[in-house]
């Protein structure tokens, strides 16, 4: 389905980045990789699904290496035909205690890169007269959790910009989606489960089920790969009049 087309993926080095590109190269695609750690591990898996991949190290909150990023995706494919902003970061404390670095870091990375790549691969795309913008947001791009300000607050921010640039561009063949995912047991995440346990001092597995008892009536983490295969959904013909919308995918947390 997507032969022949590129897709840039930031923050793919691992979790739900990483199921997204796998994903996307089943289909077909090259694959421009980004994120930070091991980065031959994730190339290696790319290629053997038989797409063509190459890295970018660009830090999504330094928006001149998020501009030498897109020129070396548009130098080695020609133009980024699907992007995927999804690099994000966390941290958890009450307002009054918030750092303000990370403040101004979680916006940056969650927020202000997907506004920066997108301005720029907006253009190749328009002119192409097709194109997706997929912004990994979260169901905190829909509802609060405490302790999350600066999360929650890029989230928002990030499904605001989403129906902007679907409206600007809802005469062309570009569509621009959020996904908003519950719980998804990724690095990030683990990280949150890691502190539960020693907090209250029990299991992992304990820690788990309170974790997603808390907030997600299904009881289950969504999987990286089920995210791939809705970004691959909003990249097919079906989704070309799908503009704007924030879809959860979240084992009902946002129904409560
Ligand atoms: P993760 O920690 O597994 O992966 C994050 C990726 O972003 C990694 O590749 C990392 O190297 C990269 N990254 C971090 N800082 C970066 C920077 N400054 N520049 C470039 N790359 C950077 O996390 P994940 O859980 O897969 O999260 C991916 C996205 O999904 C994030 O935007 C997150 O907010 C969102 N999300 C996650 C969950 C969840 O439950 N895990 C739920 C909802 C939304």
């Amino acid at each position: 389905m997507l032969n022949g087309k590129t897709a840039l993926v930031t923050g793919s080095t691992s979790g739900i980045g990483l199921g997204i590109a796998k994903a996307l190269a089943r289909q077909g695609a090259n694959i421009v990789l980004n994120g930070f750690g091991d980065v031959d591990g994730p190339q290696a898996q790319i290629r053997a699904l038989g797409a063509e991949v190459a890295y970018h190290g660009a830090n999504m909150a330094d928006p001149g290496e998020i501009e030498a990023m897109m020129k070396f995706a548009a130098g080695k494919f020609g133009r980024v035909d699907v992007l995927v902003n999804n690099a994000g970061i966390q941290h958890v404390a009450p307002v009054d205690e918030f750092p303000p670095q990370k403040w101004n870091d979680i916006i940056a990375i969650n927020l202000s890169s997907a506004f920066h790549t997108s301005r720029l691969a907006l253009p190749a795309m328009k002119a192409a007269n097709w194109g997706r913008i997929i912004n990994v947001a979260s169901v905190h791009g829909l509802v609060a959790s405490v302790q999350k300000s600066a999360y929650v607050a890029a989230k928002h921010g990030l499904v605001g910009l989403t129906k902007v640039t679907a409206l600007e561009t809802a005469t062309t063949g570009v569509t621009c989606n959020a996904i908003c995912p519950g719980w998804v047991l990724t690095p990030l995440v683990q990280q949150q489960v890691d502190a539960r346990a020693a907090a209250g001092k029990c299991s992992n597995e304990e820690a788990t089920r309170q974790l997603l008892g808390e907030k997600e009536p299904s009881m289950q983490f969504t999987t990286p790969e089920e995210l791939g295969e809705l970004a691959v959904f909003f990249c097919s013909a079906a989704g070309n009049n799908i503009r704007g919308v924030a879809w959860n995918m979240d084992g009902g947390w946002a129904a409560q």
